[in-house]
């Protein structure tokens, strides 16, 4: 309940103190989490000179800093889950304690980093995989969290699947066989651009697509069926090596009115622009209902929901990069180390090289 306090208040703009602790002055560099809490003085052009150089070396984000900051995004198994204006746990447009963009840009570049450097371990490693999930409504902003959150990540460590309305031939098998298909290898991160779970939301909020399914009789409660489905599935990939990081980007039905409205007044938006998702939009309400059941349902242990605020785009993005970063954070990869034998041989090669270079000098 603290959490929520802090939470609505944020999302109102008000500022309660930080109980964390999660400031740490004096530890070399900007705090990235706490952009205003060390604002230079606008009067002070040398302090403000020292913020610059600061700026390039930023600290770290720390794992528990992570954990404190992403626990009011995630679902409990079996929570009740209430979303939109009468939600008491998940507001869109929350933004942490930061203001502005540029206040969080900081905070972004600095998951970036560290996301790329994690990947490079996982890769190493070549053990686990990571799984990223990523539903919203129509646009929420799924694209441009891809694209920023992964922006410094070696592109060979990263699939992007996303999925459409499945074809003839997908529809020849079970539902979940196509998303086994598109699955990340051992060592890389794989983004499924929505996902199974649209099996038990746009098929929810139409049932008539399941006649499109040729599913095997009659379908009694197939929704709660489909849930214990992927649940199980989930849990096997998990036992697997699969970590998978499930993140609904929540984003409110005005803020939408005002993206569809842009994409359709600026020209360079408008082939964004899709008349089905207008249709989509009118049924806003049974989708909410649909996510809602989802989100209690399928948030497990092993493979947790993550409601994610997104009526500010950039700070889904920072939301996103802190959620995975943290999954990679839970793995903490490790370099391979090579075994006494190998490592003998390496240091032989070593010596035939450095007395090739002698010979040619
Ligand atoms: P964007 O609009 O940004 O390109 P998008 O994910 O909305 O991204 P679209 O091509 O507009 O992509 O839409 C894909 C459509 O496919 C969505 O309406 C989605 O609900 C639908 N879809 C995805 N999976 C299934 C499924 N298993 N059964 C039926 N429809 C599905
Ligand atoms: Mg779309």
């Amino acid at each position: 309940p603290v959490e929520h306090q802090r939470h609505r208040a944020h999302c109102r703009g008000t500022r309660l103190p930080h109980k964390d602790g999660l400031q740490r002055p004096g530890a070399g560099g900007v705090d990235v989490l706490h952009p205003r809490a060390q604002a230079p003085d606008p009067s002070s052009v040398a302090l403000r000179h020292d913020a610059q150089m600061e700026n390039t070396a930023s600290t770290p984000v720390s794992h528990a800093d992570l954990r404190k900051r992403i626990a009011p995004f995630r679902v409990k198994p079996r929570a009740v889950v209430r979303l939109g204006d009468d939600s008491k746990d998940f507001d869109p447009g929350y933004r942490d304690q930061f203001v502005t963009r540029a206040d969080a840009g900081l905070a972004l570049a600095e998951g970036v980093r560290q996301l790329g450097e994690y990947q490079a371990r996982l890769a190493a490693q070549s053990t686990y995989a990571v799984l990223v999930i990523l539903q919203a409504m129509d646009a929420a902003g799924k694209d441009g969290t891809i694209k920023h959150v992964l922006s410094g990540v070696n592109p060979q460590g990263v699939t992007v699947h996303p999925f459409k309305v499945p074809s003839l031939i997908e529809l020849q098998h079970d539902y979940l066989w196509r998303y086994q298909l598109q699955l990340p290898e051992r060592g890389s991160i794989g983004i499924f651009n929505r996902s199974h779970y649209e099996e038990v939301l746009v098929v929810r909020v139409h049932p008539e697509l399941l006649g499109n399914e040729h599913l095997p009789g009659a379908q009694t409660d197939i929704w709660k069926r489909r849930f214990r489905e992927i649940n199980d599935w989930e849990r096997y990939l998990a036992d697997n090596g699969v970590r998978i990081v499930k993140l609904f980007l929540n984003l409110s039905k005005q803020e939408q009115r005002r993206r569809f409205l842009d994409r359709i007044d600026e020209p360079d938006k408008n082939w964004k622009f899709n008349v089905a998702d207008a249709l989509e939009r009118e049924r806003w309400d049974d989708y909410q209902h649909a996510y809602e059941e989802v989100l209690s349902a399928t948030s497990t242990k092993y493979a947790p929901w993550h409601v994610v605020p997104a009526d500010h785009k950039w700070f889904a993005r920072l939301a996103a990069s802190w959620i995975i970063l943290d999954a990679l954070m839970d793995i903490d990869p490790k370099y391979p180390k090579v075994d006494p034998q190998t490592r003998a041989k390496m240091l032989e090669i070593k010596e035939r090289l450095l007395a090739e270079g002698r010979h040619r000098e």
